[in-house]
């Protein structure tokens, strides 16, 4: 059966900017927890207890301990077709654009030739004095506990951005200007309850996007949407890959 109608796929073969937004529930199928979902409690602490400034002044070793466990997670897991489908769109098509939710670094590792992380990424760390980034792998700091500068000493944080803080601005100025000019958005795995993605999904769709979402349950989104396919999207993207593109192979 047809995922989407002949119209959507004439506009979505014809645009000539294309964004997807993602969030979590994409790399769900690569076994890495959503913060809300199942198996996304750790030690019965909520991820609001543990990604704020405050619980890292409070005690930065249980902050630490919770980023290392998630690095290894991420670490031992691989890219999904619904990665990997965006990433060979992207690499098909130049005016295609990504901006993730995600911390994960599965995007990169599928291939994706370019990435706006709203959030950061769980593989970097930053000084919490000298605001020097480290990436943790490449710079000899993959090990467990606290970590340290190794310019000024001081005590280094993972450059996430935790709830209440501010997003880097740069990145948001190109995110909220490549939602204003697409003609297509797909917004995937977000429960959008954070409100710069779920209000970037919207410019979007307010500047006359057609809206995609994927994602197995209804968000706020949702209503806003033209279509809306509640399944998993490492099964439901290659399937609209192959309705867009019959000739072209993911494989
Ligand atoms: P979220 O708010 O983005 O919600 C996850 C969404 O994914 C839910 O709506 C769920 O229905 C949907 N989903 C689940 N499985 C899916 C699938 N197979 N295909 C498509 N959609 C699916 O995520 P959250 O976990 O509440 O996290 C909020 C914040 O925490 C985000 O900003 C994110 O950066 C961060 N976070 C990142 C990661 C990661 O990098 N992988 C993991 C957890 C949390
Ligand atoms: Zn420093």
């Amino acid at each position: 059966m047809e995922l989407l109608p002949k119209d959507s796929l004439e506009q979505i073969r014809n645009a000539r900017s294309l964004v997807f937004l993602t969030g979590a529930g994409i790399s769900h199928e690569s076994g890495i927890p959503t913060f809300r979902g199942e198996g996304g409690l750790w030690k019965n602490f909520k991820a609001e207890d543990l990604a704020t400034p405050k619980a890292f002044q409070n005690n930065p070793e249980l902050v630490w301990e919770w980023y290392d466990f998630r690095r290894e997670i991420c670490k031992n897991a691989n890219p999904n077709p619904g990665h990997l489908t965006i990433a060979k769109w992207q690499k098909k098509s130049n005016f295609v654009s990504l901006i993730t939710q995600n911390v994960d670094g599965l995007h990169p590792r599928s291939g994706s030739p370019s990435l706006l992380e709203l959030h950061g990424n769980i593989f970097r760390a930053r000084c919490t004095k000298c605001s020097e980034k480290f990436h943790l792998v490449d710079d000899g700091l993959d090990h467990s506990g606290l970590k340290y500068c190794k310019y000024c000493e001081s005590l280094l944080r993972p450059d996430i951005v935790w709830f209440g803080e501010e997003y880097d601005q740069n990145l948001l100025t190109k995110s909220w200007e490549l939602c204003k000019q697409s003609q297509v958005v797909f917004v995937i795995g977000t429960s959008a309850n954070v409100s710069v993605p779920a209000n970037l999904a919207l410019t979007a769709i307010r500047n006359g996007a057609l809206g995609i979402e994927i994602n197995p349950e209804e968000t706020n989104l949702t209503l806003s949407m033209k279509h809306h396919f509640g399944g998993k999207s490492g099964e439901v993207l290659p399937k609209i890959w192959n309705e867009l593109f019959p000739n072209e192979s993911l494989e």
